[in-house]
């Protein structure tokens, strides 16, 4: 299974194994249209999405705009509480705060949960080298824990698996006769998760939200693992972006109605915990340690870009997957980097600089229907474009196509090269013309025609009807 970050193989290599996978194809659409059409109900019921759709860019666009302001109020919060702050400059670091803690603590079991910044930074593979055990609860990690993937969704990592496929994973784990019925399923999963709860030394989660005005960290999930996380192993890691800070409890009002609601279609979370320092004397449960690590991994070079700061508004809500006609074909695990769908095309190659992403941002129709759902309106395929541009710019462009854009591009400059161009193209496309379309496969075009049809050249252009139109004549004449 693709090892995402360590994939060598083009993205479109992956595509084309993906689109072989009928049953992949099938569960990813079924449940993105689940997932879409209980968020168009509840959008409409609750009314004025796109206000609240306005409120939430301008609470994220302030709070990206004054990051350095609102992290520094969040770290001294954090500690005034009592709580450790790491800044982790990249993954190397980040994993290094977290060693030390584990090993300080002697820590042989961990569990986990909803953190997408500890797949980013690889947190369990480094932990298991140590000889620590890291146990994911939340269920759809769990069962890709087990089958030793990588999540395909940002919300459902396991959205490409079905029940006879998660009974044999639990089977070959347990070694227990289980149904596929989704109760036992799920009890399974529950008992296994309840030792592995007791017996952890340390709790590791990410962080939906930090709210700078009170150093509090907040969780939304549905199964309430994140609440054991925190609150039963004596110490607690949180590992989060930099960007993901709110400035105030009010801005977390706004986004508790944005993030569900775009997520699953869910009026409310389950779960919204909040964690806001470590267990004080007259708590009754909580960690006695808690270790905030803050990374930045390549987000800060975002800030000040004007095409791209707004990428790090993402509330990671996984809508933008759930409408992408490309995501919708292809699954997760095609796009090969950690962070799949469209904000995975932008985000994955400004994250990690170089080549290794440098085909995400192709893998795109560019149709904006990712813009259209996201809550906090991140113009995504515009970015999609410039991330195009910027690798023409630094060379990484396909010679041919470089060479076809300039032609293309001199032939529009000239109004008599392109009506000398249509003409040709019209005398010569005869032979290819079926019922009005072309369907042969041409060159570097064929990939187009391969599976769409190409509407042939009319046989004549609007100018030449233009004056006979003017004169009250039929366009056919
Ligand atoms: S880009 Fe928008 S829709 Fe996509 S995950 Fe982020 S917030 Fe959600």
């Amino acid at each position: 299974m693709t090892n995402a970050s360590e994939s060598s193989t083009t993205v479109l290599q992956r595509a084309e194994v993906a689109m072989q996978d009928e049953f992949l194809r099938k569960a990813v659409r079924f449940t993105t249209d689940r997932l879409r059409n209980k968020k168009q109900t509840v959008t409409a019921s609750f009314g004025n999405w796109e206000a609240w759709r306005e409120r939430g860019e301008a609470i994220r666009a302030h709070t990206i705009a004054n990051l350095d302001f609102y992290l520094g109020q969040f770290a001294d919060n954090l500690e005034k509480q009592g709580a450790h702050v790491h800044f982790a400059h990249d993954a190397a670091e980040a994993v290094t705060a977290v060693r030390q803690v584990v090993r300080e603590k002697g820590a042989k079991q961990i569990v986990k949960s909803k953190s997408m910044v500890s797949e980013e930074i690889h947190i369990n593979q480094h932990l298991e080298e140590d000889g620590v055990r890291v146990i994911e609860t939340d269920l759809g990690e769990y069962i890709i824990q087990l089958a030793h993937e990588a999540p395909s969704h940002i919300i459902i990592p396991a959205i490409h698996k079905n029940r006879e496929q998660i009974r044999d994973l639990f089977e070959a784990d347990s070694a227990n006769n289980l149904s596929t019925e989704t109760r036992d399923l799920t009890a399974f999963a529950r008992r296994r998760l309840r030792e592995a709860f007791l017996s952890a030394d340390i709790g590791i989660t990410g962080c939906n939200f930090g709210i700078a005005e009170t150093g509090s960290m907040v969780l939304f999930t549905n199964e309430g693992n994140a609440d054991m996380v925190m609150n039963i192993p004596k110490t607690h890691i949180v590992v989060m972006g930099m960007e993901r800070i709110l400035p105030t409890l009010s801005d977390l009002e706004v986004m508790a109605h944005l993030l569900p609601k775009s997520a699953t279609g869910q009026n409310v979370i389950t779960y919204m915990s909040m964690i806001t320092g470590p267990k004080r004397s007259l708590d009754h449960d909580g960690p006695t340690d808690l270790h905030v690590i803050i990374l930045d991994n390549g987000r800060s070079r975002q800030l000040g870009d004007a095409q791209f700061q707004a990428v790090l508004h993402c509330i990671r809500c996984g809508a933008c997957l759930n409408v992408c006609p490309v995501y919708r074909q292809i699954g997760g695990h095609a796009y090969g980097a950690v962070y799949p769908g469209p904000i995975g095309a932008v985000l994955s190659p400004l994250l990690n600089g170089g080549e290794q992403y440098s085909d995400l941002p192709y893998a795109s129709s560019l149709c904006g229907a990712c813009y259209e759902a996201c809550p906090v309106r991140i113009p995504l395929h515009d970015m999609l474009v410039h991330e195009r541009q910027r690798q023409v710019q630094n060379g990484h462009g396909k010679p041919l196509e470089q060479l076809a854009m300039k032609g293309y591009r001199q032939m529009f400059a000239k109004p008599g090269c392109y009506r000398l161009a249509v003409r040709m193209a019209r005398s010569f496309q005869g032979p290819l013309v079926r019922n009005g379309k072309i369907r042969a496969r041409i060159g570097p075009l064929g990939g187009w025609t391969a599976t769409r049809d190409f509407p042939a050249l009319a046989k004549r252009s609007f100018r030449d009807l233009w004056p006979n139109l003017q004169n009250g004549g039929d366009s056919d004449e």
